[in-house]
């Protein structure tokens, strides 16, 4: 098809995720291939994909192992059904799931996407306590701002109100509690950030905690929430109220897992075991949709019965364990240990940490949080009281539009920009993003 006519069926027929279409028609955009770190349009414009394909990307695209891994599996079978029957790679796969999560961990359910994956996590949780005879553990406690899909599960236990508002009506009810953010803290010191934080839990989970099935959060990072770093000790000291209060944790490592934070799984900051573990985004180094829950062997045990007593987990989807899709998560893990990209990572997120310096010089950078290789640089009107741009102004959105004019895709989360590279980005790549990103706010704000 003509490169012209690709555009404009772009807006005649697509519907695009957390797009608003007005704004697209504006300012269309068709990729047609990648190399590497870099995206090319129809017009082989090319672009640093300085979000990695929504934080999902790690290895770069078009990479040899990852093809050829898809490949070969191709000339075996490309799905079949995971209802009642496994099949090899979803084995393999597992048990390298095992290997590389925290110890408790023992069961991988697998599932299509990071949404499917945390209802998934609810849905098991919700179960396990029904199954062992405590009916009134039905609820979820979760975050301010957190953010863990948009499944109507998903989006009950999240909180970023511009996203979720609309749908309340439909949404269950979930108890909510402050998440510790730092920037803009009438507190000071992180520390007292934390323990106000854990304090309100703690109430929380005393007063409530008859009828809490689990704590719910993301590991380390809010991500969509806006890219805040807990504060050191903060999920060590939730994972120690929820078993003090007899309810379990689920952490959502969507987003943070496979390296992104600077560690496998970002609960190795803090050697904290959660219950139950999304992972999804990296795990197939960013090429097919595969996600999985993890679960103790605990919570496996509360299922296993007899079928007459009812308690089999009544859930699946059609693709899920697809073959394809784990045969490349298993050549995405055998990169990690060939390509030792964990150093690479920490070299990378020192070398990202001094580079972004220079940015906190500009008049209108009102903050840059970063773990690993996950950064937000927030936008503000004025630096010195840290108040936003009026929103309408969009400000955030005119940066990264600027910056795919310089040859650098992202998205926002509202006034702050994402910076997420692959891991694969050469030095002098990640450089040359930062560079964009300056020259865009520079020009924006
Ligand atoms: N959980 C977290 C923490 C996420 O950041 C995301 C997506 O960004 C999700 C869940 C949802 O994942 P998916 O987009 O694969 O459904």
């Amino acid at each position: 098809m003509e490169k012209d006519m690709l555009i404009q069926k772009s807006k005649d027929l697509l519907w695009l995720p957390f797009t608003q279409m007005k704004d697209y028609e504006e300012d269309p955009l068709v990729i047609e291939h990648g190399e590497g770190v870099r995206l090319y349009d129809t017009e082989g414009k090319s672009y640093y994909d300085g979000y990695s394909s929504l934080w999902l990307n790690v290895h770069g695209h078009k990479k040899k192992e990852l093809d050829d891994a898809i490949k070969e599996q191709l000339g075996k079978v490309a799905h079949t059904t995971l209802l009642g029957a496994a099949n090899r790679p979803a084995i393999e796969l597992a048990e390298r799931l095992i290997d590389l999560t925290p110890a408790p961990l023992k069961r991988v359910f697998y599932s299509d996407s990071g949404a499917e994956a945390v209802e998934i996590g609810l849905k098991i949780a919700f179960q396990y306590w029904r199954n062992k005879g405590y009916q009134d553990k039905t609820k979820f406690v979760t975050v301010t701002n957190g953010y863990h899909g948009d499944t109507v599960g998903a989006i009950s236990v999240g909180a970023v109100d511009i996203f979720h508002t609309t749908y309340k009506p439909l949404m269950f009810d979930s108890y909510k509690v402050p998440f510790p953010t730092v920037y803009r803290n009438e507190l000071p010191d992180p520390v007292d950030v934390r323990d106000q934080a854990l304090a309100e839990l703690e109430t929380m989970l005393s007063e409530k905690g008859k009828e809490i099935a689990a704590v719910i959060m993301e590991g380390m990072v809010q991500g969509a929430g806006g890219m805040h770093v807990m504060p050191n000790g903060y999920l060590k000291g939730v994972k120690n109220l929820c078993k003090k209060h007899d309810v379990l944790l689920i952490v959502d490592e969507v987003a943070t897992g496979f390296g992104r934070t600077g560690k496998m799984f970002a609960v190795e900051h803090e050697e904290v075991e959660p219950d139950i573990m999304m992972v999804a985004k990296g795990i197939t180094g960013g090429y097919l949709p595969i996600a999985a829950t993890l679960t103790t062997e605990e919570i496996y045990k509360a299922f296993y019965a007899d079928y007459a007593e009812l308690k089999t987990f009544f859930h699946g989807h059609s693709y899920t364990g697809n073959q394809l899709g784990c045969a490349a998560a298993l050549a995405n893990l055998d990169i990690f240990e060939k390509e030792n990209v964990m150093e690479d990572v920490e070299r990378k997120t020192a070398f990202v940490k001094e580079k972004l310096e220079a940015l906190k010089a500009l008049p209108h950078v009102g903050d840059i949080r970063q773990l690993g290789l996950m950064v937000g640089i927030e936008l503000v009107l004025d630096k010195e009281t840290k108040q936003p741009f009026p929103w309408v102004e969009r400000i955030g959105y005119q940066t990264t539009l600027e910056m795919r004019k310089l040859g650098m895709l992202s998205r926002p989360l509202g006034d702050t920009i994402v910076f997420m590279p692959p891991y694969a980005s050469s030095y002098e790549d990640l450089d040359a993003m930062i560079s964009i990103m300056e020259q865009a706010i520079k020009e924006t704000t």
